[in-house]
């Protein structure tokens, strides 16, 4: 790649930064395409977040994507925030345009296309999500609209309860659990906890309830203990690679208006994951 001074900045602003796999997908794709563009990562504390975005600004970068934990506080410093991201309340990809800074939130689309690409049909299925934070947020936004029913359940009750409230305004067939219940009721779970990041941490249910035939997915993007123990169940199991993928995709699309090279960042995200 050959920076130029035509070429434009776009990059990742998160704290820490250091072991984000975006770089290595967008610039993977921006290669591939002969696009004068590169893709930077930014370490940029709580603190200097106010001055960051202004850089995008004063440095006319064509955009940025954002990461923890920054996606909810950047709102305020933002021009004008999409529908979904107002709705999720987090941005994870910001887009110059002209100077002014639109907010979007590709995760749930993300997930999307990653079922989509499964062939995982939501129409007339019972989801339940496990998970009220704001990637649970993000993809609710969608699974409430196409599933024919949601369930959502959390640690913290009253996240679940306030989420599926927000939901229920703009969705159908929205519901907070205080308990997770019989799994078996279910034709998707999706864990959206951060539970099975750290290789010792619980599963976020009892898996000895799975039924075989069921879609599992972990929002996690490497291979979970419970999608370990989903397959062991005769489940069909999904991670979150997919997801975080799809989320590029996106933003690719809005930063440059030219159709994502799929394969090409896929193929990125591989490499920057050592495999
Ligand atoms: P948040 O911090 O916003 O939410 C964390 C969620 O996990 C909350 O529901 C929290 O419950 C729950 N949780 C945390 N610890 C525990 C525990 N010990 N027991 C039970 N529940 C727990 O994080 P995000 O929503 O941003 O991220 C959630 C997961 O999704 C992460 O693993 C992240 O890596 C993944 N993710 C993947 C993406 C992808 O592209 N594949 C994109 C974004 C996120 P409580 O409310 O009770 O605290």
């Amino acid at each position: 790649m050959t920076i130029t001074g035509r070429t434009k900045i776009t990059g990742i602003f998160g704290y820490p930064v250091e072991h984000t796999l975006s770089p290595a997908m967008h610039n993977a794709a921006f290669e591939h395409l002969g696009l004068d563009y590169c893709y930077l990562p930014f370490l940029v504390r709580p603190e200097h977040l106010g001055k960051a975005v202004d850089g995008i600004r004063a440095l006319s970068m064509a955009g940025v994507s954002i990461t923890v934990p920054h996606k909810e506080t950047v709102i305020p410093f933002l021009d004008q925030v999409s529908e979904e991201a107002r709705f999720i309340g987090a941005v994870n990809t910001i887009v110059n345009s002209g100077g002014r800074l639109f907010g979007h939130n590709t995760d749930g689309r993300g997930f999307m296309r990653s079922l989509a690409e499964n062939r995982i049909d939501l129409p007339g299925k019972k989801v339940l999500v496990t998970g009220a934070g704001g990637a649970a947020r993000a993809i609710c936004y969608y699974l409430g609209e196409k599933a024919g029913s949601l369930t959502i359940y959390n640690r913290s009750r009253a996240k679940a309860e306030s989420l599926a409230s927000d939901l229920s305004a703009i969705r159908p067939h929205v519901a907070a659990t205080d308990t997770p219940g019989d799994l078996g009721q279910y034709d998707i779970i999706i864990n959206a906890t951060s539970l099975g990041l750290k290789q010792d941490d619980p599963l976020p249910f009892d898996a000895g309830m799975l039924r075989p035939q069921q879609v599992v997915c972990d929002l996690i993007y490497k291979r979970t203990r419970l999608l370990e123990a989903a397959e062991k169940r005769g489940c069909r199991t999904l991670d979150g690679l997919g997801m975080l993928l799809y989320q590029g995709v996106l933003a690719f699309e809005l930063w440059t208006s030219v159709e994502a090279p799929v394969a090409v960042m896929k193929n990125g995200l591989l490499r920057g994951m050592g495999n």
